[in-house]
């Protein structure tokens, strides 16, 4: 069930992920980007543990003050993604406890956010998957490692990767690895 508590457990696994793997996100980013996304994501994290030990005790608010502490410590395009994200669930958890059409409506306003769609090697690439599976309540581990997985053979044309081109063939997107371990965690807390 969605409520402050599960949230928090969720983005304290999350956060505590990204920061065990800050310097494997480091690695993947800088052999298609520019080195960076596990220190954003870090940075983030520790901003979300904080936010989350003060937000007000109400579903959209926890989800908004997720989101406020993403916008203001993580930057770049990661930031910018995952801040529209939390913001619209923020606004969607006002009409719905209903997780699926939660992160459908985020995974939307992502794809308008980054002018993205799937199949461009970037996070979307396991949103998009995993919401379609979480549809049909067959969501699992293997969903999302397969998912992240798929990311290794495209070509990036979205983000710094694009500038890179054909040589991002063969190598993991770093969202879409930080990506997965958002998903692992929603799936071990069962929302
Ligand atoms: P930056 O690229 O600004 O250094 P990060 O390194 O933190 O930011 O994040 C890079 C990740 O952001 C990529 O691996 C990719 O998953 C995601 N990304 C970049 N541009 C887009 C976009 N237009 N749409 C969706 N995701 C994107
Ligand atoms: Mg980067
Ligand atoms: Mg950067």
């Amino acid at each position: 069930m969605l409520t402050v508590e599960t949230i928090a457990q969720w983005m304290n696994g999350w956060t505590k992920d990204i920061k065990a793997n800050k310097g494997y996100l480091n690695e993947l980013d800088s052999v298609i980007g520019d080195g960076d996304h596990g220190s954003n994501l870090a940075r983030g994290a520790d901003a979300i543990e904080a936010a989350l030990l003060t937000a007000p005790d109400d579903v959209p608010s926890t989800f908004k003050a997720v989101a406020m502490a993403i916008v203001s410590k993580v930057g770049g395009a990661s930031g910018a993604l995952y801040g529209t994200a939390f913001l619209e669930m923020y606004k969607e958890s006002q009409r719905t406890t209903d997780m699926v059409k939660i992160l459908d409506k985020a995974m939307k306003a992502m794809e308008k956010r980054g002018d993205s769609k799937p199949g461009e090697k970037t996070m979307l690439d396991v949103w998009e998957p995993v919401v379609k599976a979480a549809k049909r309540g067959n969501v699992t581990p293997i969903v999302i490692d397969d998912a992240v997985e798929s990311t290794k053979d495209m070509k990036a044309t979205k983000g710094r990767a694009s500038y890179v081109g054909e040589k991002s063939i063969g190598h993991l997107d770093p969202g879409a690895v930080s990506s997965g371990y958002l998903f692992h965690n929603l799936f071990e807390v069962g929302l």
